[in-house]
């Protein structure tokens, strides 16, 4: 078995996600000494970020003090930035959403005018919730496009004109705390698996105008090199009839050019639906309308051959389906799972699940604040918080 983390870090996160109750489980779990445990949880707790309370049940002898995270210990804002609209809530560090509101924009306004809306957001749920901006430990924010991680700047973003190496981080000055921006898929990605996330190996598929994958590796977000792995949309996919689609991207035949939100709505103008935006593709689906169904499901086979692929590449427990196209429920989940239980090798789709989410809405709120939590509370982070 892998040796399991004693920092101070590795406990304060053992008691958050309930692998742990008591120092004794902490001991257990570790291997490290129960003085190396408990003059660390003894420091987590001056540091209020832990508190005892209660008796656990005894296996023989005194009966445990059990622990538990003050998640009251502090707040995060999470900015759920989209195209059309933004939500901002604030969490305690737990994610639990302590208020949110949400508002219209438009990203290509461009940075000043929507990071000024998020400011005033921001405020607006502060005072909701009873707290001032100095209780704010540190801000998460989604964005839809891509993000240079380590300095919040996105990263020639096609659909946010004015955006590019635009540092987002800047607009939260006021509060005085670390900013963690990432791409929208990769936060919803944290919000689908949530706090208490199993080590788990999970993706994260989101299907609307585009087409991305957030890839969560052993519970955490993994994001590449450069921080654009999961760029799932512009991988090559044959057409059975050899026709070539042109993807915004410039090359031919990517899986969003063919199966993404834009491109159902193509293929159902092109076959005189009466539709004239991608929802309303969705909406004649969830009628039941057969051509309409046969659509979505042709894309939900193109977009689980490529699914296919990853599976046998990196064997998830789990494939999660969110975004507005994924709302169609069950005729591109029955395209997906055709084309992935065919094409997969049994070993690693025995007990691979599919599925869709069940909060898309929340998810990026939830994933945004998770972001900012983790990475406030990582090892080093607590570290230095408990250093003298
Ligand atoms: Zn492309």
């Amino acid at each position: 078995m892998a040796q399991i983390s004693a920092s101070a870090g590795a406990l304060l996160r053992h008691v958050r996600t309930g692998r742990a109750r008591s120092r004794a489980d902490l001991v257990a779990l570790t291997g490290a000494s129960r003085n190396t445990v408990s003059a660390r949880v003894d420091q987590l707790i001056a540091a209020n970020l832990l508190a005892e309370g209660g008796r656990g049940w005894s296996t023989g002898g005194r009966p445990p003090t059990l622990l538990q995270f003050n998640s009251r210990a502090g707040c995060v804002l999470a900015v759920d930035l989209g195209v059309t609209s933004v939500d901002v809530a604030v969490t305690d560090l737990s994610a639990q959403i302590l208020a949110t509101v949400g508002h219209p924009i438009d990203i290509a306004d461009g940075p000043a005018p929507v990071l000024a809306e998020v400011d005033r957001l921001a405020q607006k749920v502060l005072a909701e919730a009873g707290l001032a901006p100095v209780d704010v430990c540190a801000v998460g924010v989604g964005v839809p496009g891509p993000v240079e991680f380590s300095t919040g700047r996105p990263s020639h973003p096609p659909i946010m004109p004015g955006w590019h190496d635009y540092p987002i981080p800047s607009a939260f000055g006021r509060f005085g705390c670390p900013v963690y921006v990432d791409n929208d898929v990769n936060v919803m990605a944290l919000g689908e698996v949530g706090i208490a996330a199993a080590p788990q190996d999970v993706l994260v598929v989101k299907v609307g105008t585009g087409i991305g994958c957030g890839i969560i590796v052993d519970g955490r977000v993994y994001r590449g090199a450069q921080g654009s792995a999961g760029d799932i949309g512009h991988i090559h996919v044959a057409q059975p009839d050899g026709r070539t689609v042109v993807c915004r991207c410039g090359n031919e035949n990517c899986l969003e050019a063919i199966a993404g939100g834009g491109a159902l709505l193509r293929d159902a103008v092109a076959a005189g639906l009466p539709v004239s935006t991608t929802r309303e593709v969705v909406e004649l689906a969830a009628q039941g309308d057969g051509p309409t169904l046969e659509l979505v499901r042709n894309a939900g086979r193109t977009i689980g051959t490529v699914l296919a692929a990853l599976v046998n590449f990196f064997n998830p427990h789990r494939i999660v389906m969110t975004g507005g196209v994924a709302q169609a429920g069950a005729p591109l989940l029955a395209g997906i799972r055709e084309a992935v239980y065919r094409r997969s090798m049994p070993l690693a789709a025995r007990a691979l699940e599919i599925t869709v989410s069940d909060a898309p809405d929340l998810s990026g709120r939830v994933g945004a604040a998770l972001m900012a939590i983790e990475e406030y509370l990582d090892d080093d982070a607590v570290q230095q918080t408990l250093a003298p």
